[in-house]
């Protein structure tokens, strides 16, 4: 239906006539009075009663059959008279449901809807009500639930031919679908531009400057304020072609950055770092990056950019840089051969001197590929124990033979130390490796030579003693008592020597590996009774005291066995020269045997109890610099300990003793330990 329709509808529902006004006459008209007159006046209202009929037939049928809703209401209490087909679908009526009720009662859920008041000030005032998109909630299926019905409508007064209102015309148009896509799509813009406004914001802090350039004018259409503030420029500046932002940027840049603009304006997106200078002087890192938008047609239309401060970063980039080359340079001048691992232990830098060294490349021999220089005896233990550090993480150390380029092999002692994150995790593994071949041979022909010396000292040493007990029983023999006693002086020292050159022997047998053990069942008590027995005969100034016994046996060597105690007593005398006792402790559970050697002399300083066990350690101690001793004893006896599956350890409160403890398993050592191999020095 047209508007045109529309106000024919209007025009012609204010013509129609009332029913109860039907026949048009009033009742009694003084001025009739003749009968004929009258009945023709009868005929004539008749006739116009039936017109009147036709016309309101008519009328109904043009409403009955309008393509959108028309609503007649009657009388104050808006009585529906007639409610067209598309009137009762939208409701969810039917016309008996609704047709002679008021229209509250016919539509009781419009009741709250402001519905009724608008239709009575239409039919007090007489004036018609246009309104849009009114929303009316209808319970269109009666089963109570409410839908949203959109409506644009007029509420026209009826009137009777005196001109007073009867009734009101309801016509009315359903505009949900097209509210309910208004309402959608501004939904949607007030996202987007809420969106827009979220991105300027942040633009905005961000301190990212933006622009927009047209390719073909090589004009900027915008060039915002953050952008001008990053180009050093101030908001009133003019800044409207590429030349005038090139003018702020650095001299070094210009060219590049002239091609890249040259490259853009080819329709393609740009990305560049470049450096500005500043009014100030000072110099600005920007990251430049543009997209060029397109037309339907695939013309480019405008290039839409961002710029931001990259100052900071590029800063910290050429630190970084700088350090690892300072780094480089350092790994590249030290005589080390230094390498880099990844945590799964692949090799991922080695520094020029072991491709000198080796001869090899660097492809040949990064991951695992270094195995290849490794002396074969070496290979196998190294990667097990470098496997062993990137399981666990601990550090790596190593002595190993590496084939240098000519095919001779040399000595080198690796260390490598893992690199961690805040989470402990290993990230990298650094590591150094010094030729130590000259120590290692230097050390061999000491040891060589410490092992000839003993070997060639020790016979004369023997004959010189033995001649001297000839010389000192005849001297006896001649009464010559005194110059005998000279001679047992002289005897004394010769012991100290032959003990002396007998720790040499030992230790070099040690080192060779060579230091040969005759097992056998040892009774255990025994044995610490006839140590301590002769200890005891050459030491006056200390009394040495056995408390309990193990009442057990080991199997072992009982000379050496016997040298380990008589080692501990005598550094327990010659430790303790202002004491007078020496207390041996011998105990046994059903694993092993322990023996105690304590005394109250100076003690041993906590960091120093594990160093003493090593070769030629002696602790400095000026007070004693009278007692002689080269730090052999407790090394040789240590050894002597572990290759009986045993071993030892002090207990100390330094200035009050210290009891050196020997642990020896009773069980066989013959079936159950076979002598560990000796340590590489
Ligand atoms: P040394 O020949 O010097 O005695 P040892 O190997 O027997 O060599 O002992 C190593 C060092 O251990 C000694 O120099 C001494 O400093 C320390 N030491 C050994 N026994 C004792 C002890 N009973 N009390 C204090 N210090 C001791």
């Amino acid at each position: 239906m047209d508007g045109t329709q529309v106000m024919a509808i209007k025009q012609q529902a204010s013509i129609e006539k009332p029913t109860s006004y039907a026949d048009g006459l009033p009742a009694n008209d003084p001025h009739v009075a003749h009968e004929a007159e009258r009945e023709r006046l009868l005929r004539e209202a008749q006739q116009a009663r039936a017109e009147a009929e036709l016309e309101r037939q008519r009328f109904r049928r043009l409403f009955l059959q309008a393509p959108a809703p028309v609503v007649l209401l009657r009388g104050p209490q808006h009585v529906v008279e007639l409610a067209n087909p598309p009137a009762l679908e939208i409701w969810g009526r039917s016309e008996d449901d609704v047709v002679g009720k008021p229209l509250l009662d016919a539509l009781p859920e419009v009741r709250d809807q402001g519905i009724k008041e608008l239709l009575d000030r239409v039919f007090t005032t007489g004036q018609a009500h246009f309104g849009t998109e009114l929303k009316v909630q209808l319970d269109r299926r009666g089963d109570g639930t409410l839908e949203d019905v959109y409506f644009t409508f007029v509420y026209e007064p009826m009137r009777d031919e005196l001109g007073t209102v009867e009734g009101v015309m309801v016509l009315a148009f359903i505009v949900t679908d097209q509210v309910l896509a208004r309402h959608k799509a501004e939904a949607a813009e007030s996202a987007l531009h809420q969106q827009q406004e979220q991105l300027r914001i942040a633009l905005a802090a961000s301190g990212t400057g933006t622009f927009r350039w047209d390719p073909l004018t090589d004009a900027y259409l915008t060039f915002d304020a953050n952008l001008k503030r990053l180009f050093g420029f101030s908001p009133e500046d003019p800044v409207q072609f590429t030349e005038d932002k090139l003018a702020r940027v650095h001299p070094d840049d210009v060219e590049a950055l002239r091609a890249a603009i040259q490259r853009r304006r080819q329709r393609a997106d740009f990305e560049m770092d470049y450096r500005v200078i500043l009014p100030d002087g000072s110099v600005r890192w920007l990251h430049d990056r543009g997209k060029m938008e397109h037309d339907a047609a695939g013309r480019p239309t405008y290039l839409v950019g961002a710029c931001t401060d990259i100052t900071q970063r590029k800063q910290s980039e050429l630190a970084a840089h700088e350090a690892a080359e300072h780094l480089r340079f350092l790994a590249e001048m030290v005589p080390q051969k230094v390498f880099t691992a990844t945590p799964t232990g692949e090799v991922d830098y080695f520094n020029p001197q072991w491709m000198s060294y080796t001869g090899l490349s660097f492809e040949q021999i990064r991951d695992w590929g270094w195995t290849q220089f490794i002396h074969p005896e070496d290979v196998a233990e190294n990667v097990r124990v470098w496997r062993q550090s990137v399981a666990t993480g601990e550090p790596f150390q190593f002595e190993h033979r590496f084939r240098r380029a000519d095919g001779t092999y040399r000595w080198h002692l690796s260390r490598a130390l893992p690199m961690k994150d805040e989470q402990g995790q290993v990230v990298k593994w650094f590591g150094a490796n010094t030729d130590i071949d000259d120590q290692k041979r230097a050390v061999q022909q000491k040891d060589e030579f410490v092992s000839v010396a003993a070997h060639e000292l020790r016979s004369p040493v023997t004959t010189l003693k033995g001649q001297i007990q000839l010389l000192r029983r005849r001297l006896r023999k001649r009464g010559e008592t005194a110059v005998a006693a000279e001679l047992t002086k002289l005897d004394i020292q010769l012991d100290r020597l032959t003990q002396r050159i007998g720790e040499l022997l030992d230790m070099s047998r040690l080192q060779e590996g060579q230091l040969p053990l005759q097992f056998d069942s040892i009774d255990v008590d025994a044995l610490l009774a006839e140590v301590v027995e002769t200890v005891q005969a050459t030491s006056p100034t200390h009394q040495i005291a056995i408390e309990r016994a193990t009442r057990q046996r080991i199997w072992g060597d009982r000379e050496r066995i016997g040298q380990v105690i008589t080692n501990l007593l005598t550094n327990a005398i010659k430790y303790s020269p202002e004491a007078n006792r020496v207390v041996v402790h011998a105990t046994a559970n059903e694993r092993e045997i322990a023996l105690g050697v304590q005394d109250f002399g100076i003690g041993v300083a906590l960091d120093e109890q594990r160093k003493i066990f090593e070769r030629f350690y002696r602790v400095t101690d000026s007070a004693l610099g009278t007692v002689t001793g080269w730090g052999l004893g407790l090394y040789i006896s240590a050894e002597i300990v572990r290759r009986h599956g045993g071993r030892m350890n002090v207990e100390s409160t330094p200035g009050a003793g210290a009891t050196f403890w020997i642990h020896l398993p009773i069980e066989s050592v013959e079936t159950s330990h076979t002598p560990p191999p000796p340590t590489a020095a």
